[in-house]
């Protein structure tokens, strides 16, 4: 059955329906819910004339466009000429890190460095969309519930234009993230509960007070907001594009997100061949990790990890998550909150690069990956590194120790280092 209408003459909505995926709905312009029909594990794709969008979107009518997500417009689900935020969101730079490679096991390992966002998270990318979404359609309250990355972006975003915004955090959010928040004017609401619980909240308060609703699973204009990652690492990367493209999963949005973009710039002839996605999860919250591998559909399941951003027992995108993993021939794998810990001090010290624990939970996943022979020591990789360290104090400073403390006093120094050499 297919009723899909084109939208604005470019992209489509499809539904990611339990039952048949190949059906499609009708979307209006400004809704940005799940499906009608399915309720809410009904979430939607938007697919785009990709003919259509071949013509606007090549390398030749690139080269003249900003260097931020908008270069890639015809692929976003936004009216033309809609006003976006003024902040710079997205190509960010691609790090070569040759010791990290070393230490992970890989042939070569490149950084996507994503704290290089306005707001420091790869979140940026889905906020600017829904933000512009936002003030096409009128709202002026935006709202999501988010364990940090999601609610600063959003935050950010809504105050570069003058909008609202409400924002449900979990109590473990991490004060740095709630400080950003707090700074850029945000109405925040601290839930005493999980973050399942939080999430819950703000989606029936979304709707009782008609607020613009960011949470990304199920708002569909959102995952094509994280999508302009992997447009991104097409363009960026070309030819040298890698054999595994590795990310920490939470929601699965950002894991969702990206390889669409990526099989997008295939289509497009941008990238000869697709890399294949490594998927990493936290020890302690694991259930897509347990759906793969027992190859079954999602159970949600117990959240427990330090690392805030991917702490999720109930993953809303899992199904897009999977389908993801398996249509890459890639691979989920677990990390222990040890590891991510190590894997923060590792990045930081042989590439320079500072990423918070699910920021460099993709690093952490490939070094398991290649111990456990998922990943080749010949083959490349590419890992999002998805937030700043800074989002996270604590945990940088049980990753890396204290710093010793000396009088100013140059023979207490000399002594110092002659029990410590540099
Ligand atoms: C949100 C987030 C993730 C996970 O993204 P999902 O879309 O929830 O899978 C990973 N890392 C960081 C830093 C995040 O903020």
């Amino acid at each position: 059955m297919r009723c899909g209408k084109r939208y604005r003459g470019r992209p489509r909505v499809r539904e990611a329906d339990p039952q048949d995926e190949r059906r499609w709905i009708h979307s209006r312009a400004a809704y940005d819910g799940p499906c009608l029909r399915c309720g809410p594990e009904g979430i939607l794709d938007i697919e785009f004339d990709l003919d259509r969008a071949r013509r606007a979107i090549n390398p030749r009518t690139l080269a003249s466009r900003p260097r931020d997500q908008w270069r890639y417009r015809e692929l976003l689900p936004l009216p033309a000429g809609a006003r976006v935020a003024p902040l710079h969101v997205g190509w960010t730079p691609v790090e070569n890190a040759p010791r990290l490679a070393r230490w992970a096991g890989v042939r070569s390992l490149r950084l996507k460095d994503e704290s290089r966002n306005p707001t420091a998270s790869f979140k940026d990318r889905a906020s600017g969309v829904g933000v512009a979404r936002a003030l096409a359609s009128g709202v002026r309250v935006v709202a999501c519930a988010s364990t940090g990355n999601a609610a600063s972006s959003l935050a950010g975003a809504a105050a570069s234009v003058g909008l609202s915004s409400m924002i449900f955090v979990p109590e473990f959010a991490p004060e740095p993230k709630v400080a950003q928040l707090l700074v850029f004017g945000a109405r925040v609401i601290r839930v005493k509960g999980s973050y399942d619980e939080t999430w819950e909240l703000c989606q029936r308060a979304c709707e009782a007070y008609g607020w613009y609703n960011r949470n990304a699973a199920v708002n569909p204009s959102l995952v094509e907001g994280k999508k302009t990652c992997g447009l991104e690492i097409a363009e960026q990367l070309g030819a040298e594009v890698p054999d595994w493209v590795a990310v920490s999963v939470g929601d699965g949005c950002t894991i969702a997100g990206t390889w669409k973009g990526l099989q997008e710039m295939k289509a497009l002839g941008f990238i000869r061949r697709l890399p294949r996605m490594l998927g990493v999860q936290a020890e302690g919250a694991r259930p897509l990790v347990d759906a793969f591998e027992q190859r079954r559909d999602l159970e949600p399941g117990p959240a427990q990890t330090l690392a805030d951003s991917i702490c999720v027992g109930h993953p809303r995108n899992w199904r897009k998550a999977l389908r993801a993993v398996r249509e890459s021939k890639g691979a989920f794998v677990a990390v222990s909150d040890e590891a991510m810990l190590e894997a923060m001090r590792q990045a930081g010290r042989l590439s320079g690069v500072f990423g918070e624990p699910a920021g460099v939970a993709g690093v952490a996943g490939l070094r398991q990956a290649v111990e456990d022979g998922v990943v080749s020591r010949r083959d490349t990789a590419l890992a999002i590194v998805t937030g700043s360290g800074l989002k996270d104090v604590k945990s940088a400073m049980r990753a890396a120790g204290k710093p010793v403390t000396l009088r100013p006093n140059d023979a207490e120094l000399a002594a110092y280092l002659e029990d410590q050499p540099i």
